[in-house]
């Protein structure tokens, strides 16, 4: 690893059909140790890569904040997982249609922010999507061979809809019979903020939380520089469109197409379904976001690769320190971005971002 970049790569050791989970920007710049203890550690959790990178004050605690994350992150995963079926999320979506279920605090967190994004993103983002996730091949379910039946799609997108999850107190209910909340959108982003506030209870200061592409970043790297994020090129994966300078507790996230994909015909299919259709969604290549929090980011750049770019700022403008870029899916390649990420964003050589109205 050259000293200084911390670059995510490779595929994650348990996807199914062959795909690669890892929805990555790209690396970060700035000197991180100076010491010879390790400045960065990678691990597999949540079917994806987890890395951890300490500030040069204290890169030697770098194993021992890998360490303290990795454990956070399998108890999350334990709980929130629709792969095992003995996770809490598994048993509530077993018993959809049948009553109140007890849940803990992990997954109840999970479901509030994910009610307050649906309503936000007017239905874009919607936790209850898992029917039709599955039915394009994703998330466990079997790739169709052909283009879904109009009926089939109809049929299932029945199933969907955020609203007929009811809330009260420490009990969830899921009102339709046969729903399946898939927290895929929103659950690595809220592992990555339980981290952070687990490191910083621990005394860290100066460190980033990496979970498949959801980033939090506390303090800086050294005294005289912050935080830098590589915006990767959804067409030229190796290469970067810009940089993100990262302000202390600044969470990233990115959603995009062209990593996690099935082909159907010659048709390539995301794994982002817009449950008002029911059909994966096609015309944007990937977004990055900026939040106040992890889980925000999580949750935002998800809805904003449905809703594309102009309502998709809008929402982005309505978050707390809420920011996007987005790349369209058509060449030449355009970068947007929102006026409030002119003065985070610098530009790649050759790029020029255009600001999306706010109107
Ligand atoms: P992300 O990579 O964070 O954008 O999340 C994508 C994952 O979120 C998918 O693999 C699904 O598990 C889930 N998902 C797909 N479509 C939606 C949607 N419209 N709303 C919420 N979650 C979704
Ligand atoms: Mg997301």
């Amino acid at each position: 690893m050259k000293r200084g970049i911390f670059m995510m790569a490779g595929r994650p050791p348990c996807r199914p059909l062959g795909i690669a989970a890892i929805l990555m920007l790209a690396f970060f710049m700035g000197e991180g140790c100076r010491r010879s203890a390790p400045q960065e550690e990678r691990f597999a959790v949540m079917g994806t890569f987890a890395s951890v990178m300490a500030g040069s004050d204290e890169c030697d605690r770098t194993a021992e904040y890998a360490q303290i994350c990795a454990g956070k992150m399998r108890e999350i995963e334990a709980q929130l997982s629709l792969y095992r079926k003995d996770s809490e999320l598994s048993r509530l979506n077993a018993r959809a249609g049948m009553g109140p279920v007890r849940v803990g605090a992990h997954l109840r967190a999970n479901l509030v922010l994910a009610l307050r994004f649906g309503e936000l993103s007017g239905g874009a983002f919607d936790v209850t999507v898992g029917p039709l996730v599955k039915m394009w091949g994703f998330s466990g379910g079997t790739s169709p061979t052909a283009w879904v039946s109009t009926e089939r799609i109809e049929a299932t997108r029945r199933r969907v809809g955020y609203r007929r999850i009811r809330l009260q107190g420490d009990e969830v209910s899921l009102e339709g019979t046969n729903m399946v909340v898939d927290l895929g959108g929103i659950a690595k982003g809220y592992a990555v903020d339980v981290c952070c506030d687990e490191l910083r209870r621990r005394g860290a200061r100066n460190f980033v939380v990496n979970l498949g592409g959801n980033m939090r970043c506390f303090g800086r790297p050294e005294a005289s520089r912050s935080w830098q994020i590589g915006v990767q090129n959804p067409f030229q994966p190796h290469e970067v469109i810009g940089r993100l300078d990262l302000g202390d507790g600044m969470a990233v996230a990115t959603s995009g197409n062209y990593e996690r994909f099935v082909m159907i015909g010659d048709r390539r299919c995301a794994h982002i379904i817009d449950p008002r259709t029911g059909l994966p969604v096609e015309g944007m290549a990937g977004v990055t976001v900026l939040a106040a929090t992890a889980a925000e980011a999580d949750a935002l750049s998800t809805s904003l690769f449905v809703l594309g770019m102009e309502e998709g700022g809008k929402v982005a403008a309505a978050i707390t320190n809420g920011a996007a870029v987005f790349v369209p899916d058509r060449q030449p390649m355009e970068v947007w971005i929102t006026p409030s990420m002119t003065n985070v964003f610098q530009a790649g050589s050759g790029v020029v971002p255009r600001v999306i109205s706010n109107r």
